[in-house]
């Protein structure tokens, strides 16, 4: 899961990044409204979190024009701006969600995570073969038995469960699921890949992660 923060306060931007980070979410940061759409527009993300005094570009401005460009990433408005006109605006502009600083980083983090529901709604379970991965209440079952996945190995999980039958590369996982540089990284990753696998295949015979040497790594149900 990949979030942008577009924020000018760099206090409030490493605030969130480091709430994200712990939660097992990627970030990219913008402080500007030009260098959010820019960004928007190179990287898919799974929710932007939009404040709204900006120097240059305004975040309604953003807004405008990310919706006008057809992007239906959910956005939800972080703003000192409180008063119901404000709300509405926003609201009216596309946000799908408005939450007033100061706010509790925990509930930020709940209702993003209501947000990436409603966004996939069709898609809070996503089963790869008996494989059952829940994005809600983050349980893992395989054949009906629970696996218990540390945070980190979970995230990698949905973000190839997220992308399943596709060859996800060590630079694809370490951008979405570590948010740091690939070169420092490629162990660590092939470490947590061997973790997935001893919780998540090898009790099975059938096995749903499978390496493409030299390129990455695909979940998919065996044919
Ligand atoms: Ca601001």
């Amino acid at each position: 899961m990949r979030i942008l923060i577009v924020e000018d306060e760099s206090r409030v931007r490493s605030f969130l990044r480091r709430g994200f980070v712990e939660a097992g979410i990627a970030v990219d940061e913008a402080s500007e409204g030009d260098e959010a759409l820019s960004l928007a527009q190179v990287e898919p993300h799974d929710a932007i979190i939009l404040d709204l005094t900006l120097p240059g570009l305004d975040g309604l401005d953003v807004l405008r024009q990310l919706r006008s460009k057809g992007c239906d990433t959910p956005v939800l408005i972080l703003t000192a701006r409180d008063s119901v006109d404000d709300r509405v605006r926003g609201l009216n502009c596309g946000a799908d969600d408005y939450l007033v600083k100061p706010f509790a980083f925990a509930e930020l983090l709940a209702r993003i995570r209501a947000l990436l529901r409603r966004g996939t709604a069709m898609t809070s379970v996503i089963a790869v073969g008996d494989l059952q991965i829940d994005l809600v209440s983050r349980k893992v079952e395989r054949a009906g038995c629970c696996i218990d996945l540390t945070s980190k190995e979970f995230s990698l999980l949905e973000y190839m469960a997220r992308h399943e039958g596709e060859v996800v590369t060590r630079t694809m996982i370490s951008e979405h699921v570590w948010d740091i540089n690939f070169d420092t990284l490629s162990n660590v990753i092939d470490v947590y890949i061997r973790y997935l696998r001893r919780k998540i295949d090898d009790p099975f015979e059938e096995k749903l992660i499978q390496t493409r040497r030299g390129v990455g790594y695909v979940l998919q149900r065996p044919s």
